[in-house]
């Protein structure tokens, strides 16, 4: 039998387009190469405790929401529940709440770093935020020039309307709109920035920065039971979802693709990849296919995660997420700063009562840790983990004695579980920016791409975006 879709790679980007597919009454299979669905946003189990791989945050699952949208496309609803604060910011000795409140906000920004513009800056990122959501009608794709052209034109009212803020840094734009600033109120922007958009702001336009400052303005959510759990209720619905299936190698004859995986073949008409862009030309052999994503390697920032598990037992009450800002950039990572979140007590299918299971977070670059020796490697991630670790104690106040367990897991992890060790996709950078990121169709028939490294780009709100607008190229809307 061939099927009419095959999606490679049950991340939130596979498990998205294959339920709006499914959705919609197509025949679809979905192929993950790990027992359980989720990749970078998988939840897993270490000596029978259950940790999160790497995302913890759900944004986007508010009122009007894109992530609300595709479930509700889909019919179904995650076990989720709000997280009020959304983040609480420790840089030195002050705790700044980002409450989802605007008013409240300002009020908490001011005494945080007193500044006679928050006011008025802090009301733009907002409305910015705002304004940019209630766009609909635009598309991407790059599949040939004509697309291109068309799809640019559908950016228009975009571009028409927020011009001002696409163009030059947003450091620049900042600098400017404050007058004075101090390297502090910088940093404490900047590590915000860098979470949601994945560069600082002297890399990205100051209408990137805005939208990455202001994603707690809207409700964000914890997934109870874990993020995978989420991607596991997303796919309820479809027939056929196959785990532990890793994709070894697929062949285009004749315009259908024949997986092969260690179970069988599967033959399709459509394949849809899942897969980081960076690594699925491995499996091909067909040398178009192959050249086409050897064409975006230059787009590889090599950006990448260090990850820290932590279980915790404790009567201490904690909120779902914190950031820990430095003063300098921490070693063997691109950071200052630490994205630290706890697990909600009555979250018991996590963590029993009295612990907290913690996954902790900061951006690194793959070649620090893949061009080391063994020991190199070995001692060097020891060295990271005792230092996340006792700043985590220190700046929560966590005693040694309270912690249950601790390990981690470096680029070189994530490369041997979800097959890929640049993390957190494509950045959309000002030396990056649309016309150059892959889209979710390709010029090669019945191909399409999905998730962080393609449009539009990282978090679980791009890469839905991203699977919304595969569903238009392949419904032929656009
Ligand atoms: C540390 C960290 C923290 C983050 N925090 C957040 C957050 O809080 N909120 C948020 O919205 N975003 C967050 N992100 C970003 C977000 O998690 C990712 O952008 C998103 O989950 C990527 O989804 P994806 O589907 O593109 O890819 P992936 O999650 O990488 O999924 C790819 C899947 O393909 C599978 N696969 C690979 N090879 C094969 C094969 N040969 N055969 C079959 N299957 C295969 C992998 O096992 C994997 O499951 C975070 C990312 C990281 C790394």
């Amino acid at each position: 039998m061939i099927r009419e879709y095959a999606i490679i790679g049950g991340g939130i980007g596979g498990c998205s387009i294959a339920a709006l597919l499914n959705a919609k009454g197509h025949d679809v299979v979905l192929l993950e190469k790990e027992p359980s669905l989720g990749g970078c946003a998988s939840t897993f189990l270490h000596h029978g405790n259950h940790y999160n791989a790497g995302a913890t945050t759900i944004s986007g699952y508010h009122e009007g929401g894109i992530v609300r949208r595709v479930f509700q496309t889909v019919g179904v609803t995650p076990n989720v529940i709000p997280s009020n604060p959304a983040i609480t910011i420790i840089q030195g000795d002050k705790t700044c709440i980002r409450y989802r409140e605007l008013e409240r906000f300002i009020g908490e920004i001011e005494t945080f770093y007193p500044h006679a513009k928050h006011r008025e800056f802090w009301t733009l990122v907002h409305t910015l935020g705002i304004a940019f959501y209630e766009m609909q009608g635009h598309y991407y794709s790059n599949k040939s020039a004509l697309m291109k052209i068309r799809s640019l034109l559908s950016l228009y009212p975009i571009v028409k309307r927020f011009w001002r803020y696409l163009f030059g840094n947003a450091r620049d734009f900042i600098t400017r709109f404050y007058g004075t600033l101090s390297p502090q109120y910088l940093d404490f922007l900047d590590a915000q920035i860098l979470i949601v958009a994945q560069a600082t702001s002297d890399k990205v336009n100051f209408f990137t920065a805005a939208l990455a400052l202001g994603y707690t303005f809207n409700e964000t959510h914890y997934p109870l039971g874990g993020m995978g759990a989420v991607c596991t209720s997303l796919t309820s619905k479809i027939p056929d979802v196959r785990t532990r299936c890793p994709v070894m190698s697929i062949v285009k004859e004749n315009d259908i693709y024949t997986l092969t995986t260690p179970q069988e073949t599967i033959q399709c008409k459509n394949l849809i990849m899942g897969t980081s862009h960076y690594e699925s030309s491995q499996w091909f052999s067909d040398p178009t296919i192959k050249k086409y994503y050897q064409k975006y390697e230059k787009r590889n920032n090599h950006q990448s995660a260090f990850v820290l598990y932590m279980t915790l037992k404790t009567l201490t009450p904690y909120h779902h997420h914190y950031q820990l800002i430095a003063e300098t950039i921490i070693p063997h990572t691109l950071s200052k700063s630490l994205f630290v979140s706890f697990s909600d007590p009555s979250d018991t299918l996590i963590a029993p009562a009295g612990f907290y299971r913690i996954t902790a977070s900061i951006h690194t670059d793959t070649r620090f840790w893949t061009l080391l020796s063994k020991t190199q490697y070995q001692d060097q991630k020891k060295e990271l983990q005792n230092l996340l670790q006792q700043w985590i104690c220190d700046k929560l106040g966590v005693q040694n004695e309270e912690i249950v367990e601790c390990f981690a897991a470096t680029p070189k992890t994530f490369g041997r579980y979800i097959n890929r060790t640049q993390l957190g996709g494509n950045a959309l950078t000002l030396s990056n920016f649309l016309p150059r990121l892959p889209s979710n169709d390709t010029p090669i028939k019945g191909l399409y791409q999905i998730g962080d490294t393609a449009y539009a780009a990282q978090g679980w709100p791009g890469v839905i975006m991203g699977a919304f607008n595969c569903m238009r190229m392949i419904d032929g809307k656009h």
